[in-house]
This record gives C-alpha cells, sequence and structure tokens, in this order.
C-alpha cells in the first residue's frame, strides 16, 4: 500500500487538519516511507541523499536503535517515579560525555525530558529559581522551541517580522555575534559583541533586573551555521558571571558528536556553560531531552514545588539514548563527523573559486551552512537562489533546506553516517545545479 499513496492528497489531508502556520518542505514535498542510514526512501522507490536531518545523528532505521526500543518496549515501559536502571545509566553515560581532559566532568545533574522546547524551558526555570532573578538574555536571530517560554526568548525574525518588539518585559535581546555578516564583521567583531552585551548587562543591573541567564546556541544554527565570533563566547561567560547570571548553551542542534572536533560545541568554544540543553539527536527520533547542570543549580527548583515529567526519561527513551551512544561510539561516528564534514567543507570552498554566489562555508564537522549570494562585494542574500537550488536537488534526489534569518543558507545537518562518497555525491550535486542555473 506505500506505493499507492499520491502526494498531492496526502499534502491535502494534512492541510486539512493542521493549522495553516505549520511549518513543512517543498512546494510539492515527496511523502517517504524508508529510511536506512543517510537515506529516504520515497513512495514511488526513489531514495534521497538527507542532508537535513540532524535528528537521525546515527542514520535512519538503525537495527541496535530498533532492538534496544523493541526489547524495551516489550519488558518495561512506565512513568519516571518508579525506580528502573536505565534512567540512572543513561544519565551517568551523559555525564560521561561532559569530562575534560583532566577527566573530571563539571556536571553532576541530568534531569531528562521529551524535547528541545521542554529542556530550554526547564533550563529557564532553573536559572530563575536558582538565581531569584527573573530577567533572561537572549541573541537575536535565534529559535529556541515553541512553548510559551522558550517561544519568548526566541528571536527570529525571518518569519515573524515582530519578533523583536513582541518579547516579553522579562527577555532582553542581545546582538547576534555573527562576524561574518552582522553589526561587527572580521576581526576584532567578537570583542566588539561582547562590549555590546557587557553594556546590555550593565543597563539591566542598572535598572534593578540583574539577569537570571543568558542563553545562546554553541553555534549559531538559525544565523546559518555560524561559530560566534572569535573569543565571544568566552567573553559571554566572563559577562555572565561578571553580574550573577548563568549560561546556558542551547546544544539541541549542535551537540551530540556533530561538530567533530568535540562532542559537545560549546566544549570547542573553551567554555563551560552552566547549563545544557540537549534534545533531538539523543534519541534518534524517540522522544528525549535533558537539562545537564550542576546539582545545587537543579535542587534550587525544590523550592517551587516537585519536578516530574511522565515520559521523561521513560524506560524505552533511555534504551534508545542508551543505543544511541553505544552507536556513537562503536561506529566512530564524532570522528566521522570531523573527517566527512571537513572534507565537505574543503570541497564546498574549491567550489566556490568557479560559483561566485557562494560566499561561505560556515560550521564545523557535519554541522554546516553554505551561504549564497548575489555577489560577494554587497553579500546580498540570494534567498530565492537558495530555495531553487532546494528544489532543484530534490530533482536529484538530494534533500536539502533553506535556513538562516536571511533564508540564504543551505543546511548541512545530515546523519553522521555520512560517507566521503555521499558527501562527494552532494557536492557535484550541488556544482551542477549551478553550473547549469537551469531553474
Ligand atoms: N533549540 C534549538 C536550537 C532548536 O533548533 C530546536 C528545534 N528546532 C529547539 C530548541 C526545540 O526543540 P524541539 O523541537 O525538540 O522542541
Amino acid at each position: 500500500t506505500d506505493h499507492a499513496v499520491d502526494a498531492a492528497s496526502e499534502q491535502a489531508r494534512r492541510n486539512a487538519f493542521l493549522p495553516d502556520n505549520t511549518e513543512r518542505y517543498y512546494a510539492r514535498p515527496p511523502v517517504f516511507v524508508r529510511g536506512w542510514r543517510s537515506h529516504l526512501l520515497d513512495a514511488d522507490g526513489r531514495a534521497h541523499l538527507d542532508m537535513v536531518n540532524n535528528v537521525a545523528a546515527i542514520g535512519h532505521s538503525h537495527p541496535r536503535l530498533q532492538a534496544a526500543v523493541t526489547r524495551a518496549l516489550g519488558r518495561l515501559n512506565t512513568n519516571s517515579r518508579f525506580l528502573y536502571r536505565d534512567l540512572a545509566d543513561l544519565s551517568e553515560r551523559i555525564l560521561e560525555t561532559t569530562r575534560g581532559a583532566d577527566g573530571t566532568s563539571p556536571y553532576d545533574s541530568v534531569v531528562l525530558v521529551n524535547s528541545g522546547t521542554e529542556a530550554v524551558d526547564l533550563a529557564l526555570r532553573m536559572a530563575t529559581i536558582a538565581t531569584g532573578r527573573r530577567q533572561v538574555v537572549t541573541h537575536a536571530e535565534g529559535y529556541h522551541g515553541w512553548s510559551t517560554a522558550a517561544d519568548a526568548i526566541t528571536t527570529s525574525a525571518y518569519d515573524n517580522p515582530h519578533a523583536l518588539d513582541s518579547r516579553p518585559s522579562w527577555v532582553t535581546v542581545t546582538d547576534v555575534p555573527n562576524a561574518f555578516r552582522g553589526t561587527h564583521r572580521g576581526e576584532g567583531a567578537g570583542a566588539a559583541y561582547a562590549a555590546d552585551l557587557n553594556g546590555v548587562l550593565d543597563g539591566l543591573v542598572d535598572a534593578g533586573t540583574a539577569p537570571a541567564a543568558v542563553i545562546m546556541e554553541s553555534i549559531l544554527g538559525n544565523s546559518g551555521g555560524v561559530v560566534p565570533a572569535a573569543g565571544y563566547s568566552v567573553a559571554m561567560q566572563e559577562a555572565a558571571h561578571r553580574v550573577g547570571a548563568l549560561t546556558i548553551a542551547d546544544e539541541v542542534q549542535v551537540g551530540y558528536a556533530r561538530t567533530g572536533e568535540s562532542f559537545w560545541a560549546f566544549q570547542a568554544e573553551g567554555v563551560t556553560p552552566d547549563v545544557v540543553v540537549c534534545a533531538k539527536a539523543m534519541g534518534n527520533g524517540v522522544p528525549l531531552g535533558a537539562v545537564i547542570t550542576r546539582k545545587e543549580i537543579s535542587d534550587q527548583l525544590g523550592r517551587e514545588g516537585t519536578f516530574f515529567s511522565t515520559t521523561g526519561g521513560s524506560p524505552v527513551a533511555c534504551a534508545a539514548g542508551l543505543a544511541v551512544l553505544d552507536v556513537l561510539a562503536d561506529e566512530g561516528l564524532q570522528a566521522n563527523a570531523k573527517a566527512v564534514g571537513d572534507h565537505l567543507a574543503g570541497r564546498v570552498a574549491e567550489l566556490a573559486a568557479q560559483h561566485e554566489s557562494i560566499a561561505a562555508v560556515h560550521g564545523r564537522g557535519l554541522y554546516r551552512g553554505i551561504e549564497l549570494v548575489t555577489d560577494r562585494d554587497s553579500l546580498t542574500p540570494d534567498a530565492a537562489l537558495t530555495a531553487a537550488v532546494c528544489e532543484a536537488l530534490l530533482a536529484r534526489g538530494v534533500i536539502d533546506q533553506a535556513t538562516s534569518e536571511r533564508q540564504n543558507v543551505l543546511k548541512v545537518k545530515p546523519p553522521l553516517t555520512l560517507t566521503v562518497e555521499e558527501a562527494d555525491s552532494y557536492v557535484d550535486a550541488l556544482d551542477e545545479v549551478l553550473s547549469r542555473k537551469w531553474f
């Protein structure tokens, strides 16, 4: 019956009951019926290379994940108030990933939830309760989730032009530290953005609303996969601590081995956030998120009642989480993310010699953004070209999407199983699409 599926009628069925603003991909999206490693198979039996799926970090339909989840479902799945071993096992394994060169971890507390939004929401609650403060500083061009609190600190303006002037009064927005395009550019940009942040923080202290936390994605996903301006992450940590605020790193997209050099993106930035939130890759599609912090911070939650999430960290979710960590380690996927990601970025940089439209390859490992412009002098974002490239890639069996505030960046965040050959086929397809200008 899979093969009888008709894309137009599937879309009509979906549109009938979803709100009009629900995000979906492509003008005429394919209907997918199977996934395998880095590929998705549509209802017509056509394989697509999946370059955007940072949820399926260990690849689609991994047999070890399937076996672990099936086994757990057949044995025990209950709410997280009961005692079962996988919850502590998974939490300990997550803490292991945060160990530094000296073998110790700055963290000793993990709270498991169901999604990135929940993790962000909980992190905000922890920070406000632990500091006894209400104000939160967030960065422009950021996405942090859809709940009322996570949405309040979401500043992305491309689909909500009022994002910056409609934040609630407990939210303060500071500039996004993008040294490629933004208020400050090139060398010295990190220090200039840090000076701006210090000004924002001083203003809050002077107004009697010193902040509870400063939150940022460790790599700026919604700005196009841009690594923060050099020195900014460290300066941000110092600035936050100077005014008694906690730092929260949103690693929902960029954490979990994806950036290659380190398991967490913040580690490559040389900082130790007070609170780390993650989700997506943790369960490889099984709902699972986490807040990682120090117990002295998470314990404070008790001052405002008990915390409990029915299915957050359920036995099935924990079994999935453990299987994902096993596969990441056993298949060397962090090293693969570094090797294949560097290879891919190097080849795209070579392509830039032939294509004026390629202005930059941002990011680290297998979290990249390829920024497309009309010309490199003006750096005018070319959203129309980016959308056309995605449609043309789809016609060639490659799934890719536009991202960034300006919708002119091609996402590169495939399963970490991506091979050098698959990376090459992506770059070759991109080269062909840009060369032919057939859209
Ligand atoms: N933070 C970031 C950086 C994200 O990209 C997302 C999801 N795109 C979230 C938080 C929210 O995660 P979820 O969709 O799992 O609620």
